[in-house]
């Protein structure tokens, strides 16, 4: 194999030309291969017939817009994508549609962390192709609530059930807070007293008691949080 072959090959979908520019420059001098697109036109079609390793999406686009590429290619392809949007008041209503993209960037960024974005993207991804939750750790009962940590029940409430079940049942899914409190407070609950926060904060405790090395709930910078082993 060259080693040419061997570098992820990243497409950038930017209409702004100067950001897609400084996007293409750096992920080039961090070793990957790239190609843009300044339009929104075409890309799923191209994503069809040559699959990058990775897709960095911006929303607005002219042409076929972000949100539309992410739905069509996601009917045909698990292939990693990293959605980037102008507006963090965005980033709740995106996260809420479910999308299925695996990280969400907010500009203006730095292209530096858009690096290691894509980077922890990617290695995500090979580390576990079937976006499954590792059934020998957790042990989801829907029916009797319980969930075990390797074989060992934890103590939740109706409302932690609720919120792990739903990490674990989409591994690697960004969450917004407000999302996950839609989530919990479900049709039958009025209010949470309590914030996500704190859910998420007595959750890793109580996981912790069983796996004390390994952090499974994680924190998304700015956005919410998503599970993974
Ligand atoms: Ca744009």
């Amino acid at each position: 194999m060259s080693d040419n072959a061997e570098k992820p090959r990243v497409l950038v979908v930017e209409d702004e030309e100067r950001i897609a520019g400084i996007l293409l420059d750096y992920l080039k001098q961090s070793g990957f291969e790239t190609d843009a697109s300044y339009s929104g036109d075409g890309v799923v079609e191209s994503v069809k017939e040559n699959p990058p390793d990775i897709l960095l999406l911006d929303l607005m686009l002219p042409g076929v817009d972000g949100l539309t590429i992410c739905r069509e290619v996601r009917k045909f392809s698990e292939l990693p994508i990293i959605m980037v949007t102008a507006r963090v008041d965005e980033l709740d209503r995106l996260l809420g549609l479910e999308l299925g993209a695996d990280d969400y960037i907010c500009k203006p960024f730095s292209p530096r962390e858009v690096v290691a974005r894509v980077k922890a993207v990617l290695r995500r991804h090979r580390h576990s192709p079937e976006p499954v939750s590792d059934s020998r750790i957790f042990q989801i009962d829907e029916g009797a609530l319980r969930i075990c940590v390797e074989g060992e029940k934890l103590d939740l409430t109706p409302m932690e059930f609720r919120l792990l079940s739903k990490l674990i049942n989409n591994p690697g899914r960004v969450y917004s807070r407000a999302h996950l409190h839609e989530l919990c407070t479900g049709p039958e609950q009025r209010s949470v007293d309590r914030t996500i926060d704190s859910h998420i904060k007595n959750l890793r405790k109580k996981i912790a008691r069983y796996l004390p090395d390994r952090e499974v709930i994680h924190s998304v910078y700015g956005v919410g949080y998503r599970f993974e082993i």
